[in-house]
């Protein structure tokens, strides 16, 4: 085998005068959670983990899908054929190319009730979550710990990046007091640039690493937006919380009191997501039950299984999603049938 001469890993970081020798200790001995491991959180991850922030923190409950690979950079065909969960894949890329930081990757989705275990300890929270639900739950809980954060959205060719420091930036529910009204574009309706992504990515990474190494000072304290199409840029500001403001200014944190997800919902199109069961499934022994039925294939992660015109991928944690329909009745009665009650 041939050794590495890693001494030098992060000589050229090391040189840049905003960083130096004390800036890469810094790094070292930062914690850092990355919430969701999409396509702005794959960035963020390689970015951060390259630069050489000592723990990342990865909380994603999704597993890899082929139209992932467009846009989501740290995972391959390979992840995709074996529906590797993102957390997982990313955690097993990253330890490729830096075994010298710790990755934890957490299967999960980030929900009031995990929020204070699955963020604890952290120095700065990264969203790469698609859903302001997520982007609130986080608000609540960095406001009413004065935890930093780094919101971070990329949609069609358009990105934004806005970081938030109680008490002395605006937050989230400062600048944005309620969710966007009726429907919004996502990605599966108004797709994606990669370079959109990257670009949104590039800038709060960038701003995560301000604040890891103490340059407080430099930090943007602004909502950047920008649309790499059509040429756009637009800054507002947000160097002061709003007075008035529900999280920071009336410490209401209505998401962090909220139950979670709905057990049940639509995602993606044609799709339903059940996740109302919280008993472990073993998935070898349910892999030799659903054989006779259809193909049927499983790792440690995930199993899938296949029965005309219906796909079900099951996690070892009971949760389902079921591909063929819309209808959520015949989604829960797939899963009774294929799962059990
Ligand atoms: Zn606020």
């Amino acid at each position: 085998m041939i050794s590495l001469e890693l001494d030098d890993r992060y000589s050229r970081q090391v040189l840049f005068p905003g960083i130096g020798a004390e800036g890469q200790r810094k790094l070292t001995a930062s914690r850092v959670a990355i919430v969701g491991c999409g396509a702005t959180g794959s960035a963020l991850a390689s970015l951060l983990s390259r630069a050489g922030v000592g723990t990342i923190r990865i909380i994603d409950r999704d597993y890899v899908e082929p139209s992932n690979l467009q846009r989501q950079s740290l995972f391959d065909e390979a992840d995709a054929t074996e529906s590797l969960p993102k957390a997982i894949a990313a955690a097993r890329k990253i330890a490729a190319f830096n075994s010298q930081i710790v990755i934890e990757p957490h299967v999960a989705d980030l929900i009031p009730s995990n929020i204070e275990t699955l963020l604890e300890g952290m120095h700065l929270i990264l969203d790469g979550t698609d859903n302001f639900e997520t982007r609130y739950l986080i608000n609540d809980f960095a406001v009413k710990n004065s935890l930093p954060w780094i919101y971070t959205a990329a949609v069609g060719s358009y990105g934004v990046t806005l970081n938030v420091l109680p008490g002395q930036t605006a937050c989230l529910a400062c600048i944005f007091p309620n969710p966007p009204q009726g429907v919004f574009e996502t990605c599966e309706t108004a797709g994606i640039l990669n370079s959109a992504v990257n670009l949104a990515a590039s800038i709060s990474a960038t701003e995560a690493v301000k604040f890891l190494v103490g340059a407080e000072d430099r930090l943007r304290r602004t909502l950047l937006s920008f649309d790499v199409w059509c040429n756009e840029r637009a800054e507002v500001a947000a160097d002061r919380p709003r007075p008035g403001c529900r999280a920071c200014g009336q410490h209401d944190f209505p998401y962090l009191a909220g139950t979670g997800r709905p057990h049940i919902t639509l995602c993606g199109r044609n799709s339903v997501q059940i996740h109302e069961r919280h008993r472990p499934v073993d998935l070898a022994q349910m892999s030799e039950r659903l054989k006779p039925l259809g193909p049927v294939r499983h790792n440690d992660f995930v199993l899938k299984f296949w029965h005309e015109p219906y796909e079900m991928t099951l996690f070892p944690d009971g949760r389902a999603i079921i591909k063929g329909t819309t209808d959520t009745a015949v989604a829960r009665s797939l899963y009774a049938r294929y799962v059990g009650t």
